[in-house]
């Protein structure tokens, strides 16, 4: 038997080439964009939860996410009065972190938030899921912070959604590290960079979002001096808690010496497969340890979140109905409900 959480066993489309998800057609009343599509398609096929037969876990998982999905058409959220600049970490690698980026920058896009990501991994797997160009000619990050290039002469529009705007990274990022070593101001580049860039842009941004690479180093360092928060994802695996108090050790000297308005204001559990006790065990652990900042939101272990990327995508716009997408809509709902900290 297939298990409920799986988003084959929910039914999805599969495919970038399916008709749009977003078109008012029966299945789909709970995301048709406007009122009068909401109306036309509610006459169509005036679908309920209620109207599910929910004895199968099969009709129940649908009837969630049908649920699901009216809830979150259904709500409009707060937009920040000035930017909410995030830095991605955890020096773990495969945790989850670019696909957080990509998909909670998306989500929010989505509401209608203006926002850009910032890709710091020499892997630019945030450039691809957003669809930017970053072959190795493409001036990227890399230039902004070792050749003094502004930001606006770098940062690309995604073709994902209007507001949603990528600074690329190319593989010279890998370089970056040693070579900073040498650079006057070397934790401070990304930070006045990215300062110069919001305060010219003519258009406000509501979200930044800095996506790392997998270590300690100064790139990464340079993301925690630029941001306001960190959002730290956490696998729900055996090691996740491994290495999480070197990162907070390094956060907090961040905060001391460099960046005294840095905190964590977010943990968000990623990859969680309800069927392991492991993975509970390990929910449980991270919300007993941090309380106020884990988000209710778990993001489920989906075969729709890992392949989005390699349709250039996120999920929010591969597939926007299954339960990978619905999660990080809800995550994203979450965080900008709860507000920057104070
Ligand atoms: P790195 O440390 O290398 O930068 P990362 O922390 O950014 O990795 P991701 O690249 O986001 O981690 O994810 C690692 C792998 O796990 C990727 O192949 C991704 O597609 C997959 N993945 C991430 N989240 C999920 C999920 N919820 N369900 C299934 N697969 C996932
Ligand atoms: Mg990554």
């Amino acid at each position: 038997m297939k298990h409920p959480n799986s988003d084959v066993a929910a039914g999805q489309p599969t495919g970038p080439s399916r008709v749009s998800p977003l078109a008012p057609t029966p299945v789909n009343v709970a995301l048709a964009k406007t009122v009068e599509e909401r109306a036309a398609a509610k006459k169509a096929d005036p679908i309920t939860t209620q109207s599910f037969d929910q004895t199968t876990p099969l009709a129940r998982e649908l009837a969630e996410n049908t649920r699901r999905r009216m809830a979150i058409q259904a709500e409009s959220l707060p937009l920040p009065s000035e930017p909410r600049i995030f830095t991605v970490a955890n020096q773990k690698g495969g945790v989850g972190k670019t696909t957080t980026t990509v998909n909670l920058a998306a989500a929010l896009a989505r509401s209608g938030a203006r926002v850009l990501v910032i890709d710091l991994d020499p892997q630019g797997n945030a450039s691809t899921a957003l669809g930017v160009e970053h072959r190795s000619d493409t001036v990227s990050v890399y230039d902004v912070i070792i050749n003094d290039e502004p930001m606006s002469q770098v940062v690309q529009k995604s073709p994902e959604f209007d507001n949603l705007y990528c600074v690329p990274a190319t593989i010279h990022l890998a370089g970056a590290e040693i070579e900073l070593v040498s650079l006057v101001a070397r934790e401070q580049r990304l930070r006045s960079a990215l300062d110069a860039f919001l305060g010219q842009s003519d258009d406000d941004f509501h979200y930044v979002f800095i996506d790392c690479p997998p270590s300690l180093g100064l790139l990464t360092i340079n993301a925690f001096v630029a941001a306001r928060e960190v959002l730290i994802p956490i696998q729900c695996e055996y090691y996740a808690l491994e290495g999480l108090s070197q990162l907070l050790t390094n956060i907090k000297l961040i905060e001391r010496h460099l960046n005294p308005r840095l905190s964590v204001s977010t943990i968000l559990l990623t990859m969680y497969d309800s069927r392991t006790n492991l993975a509970n065990q390990v929910a449980d652990d991270v919300r007993q340890h941090f309380p106020k900042e884990v988000l209710n939101t778990l993001i489920p272990r989906s075969v729709r979140i890992s392949e989005a990327p390699s349709y250039g995508q996120t999920v929010i716009s591969y597939d926007p109905t299954s339960p990978g997408s619905l999660s990080y809509l809800e995550a994203a709902s979450e965080i900008a409900r709860r507000g920057a900290p104070a």
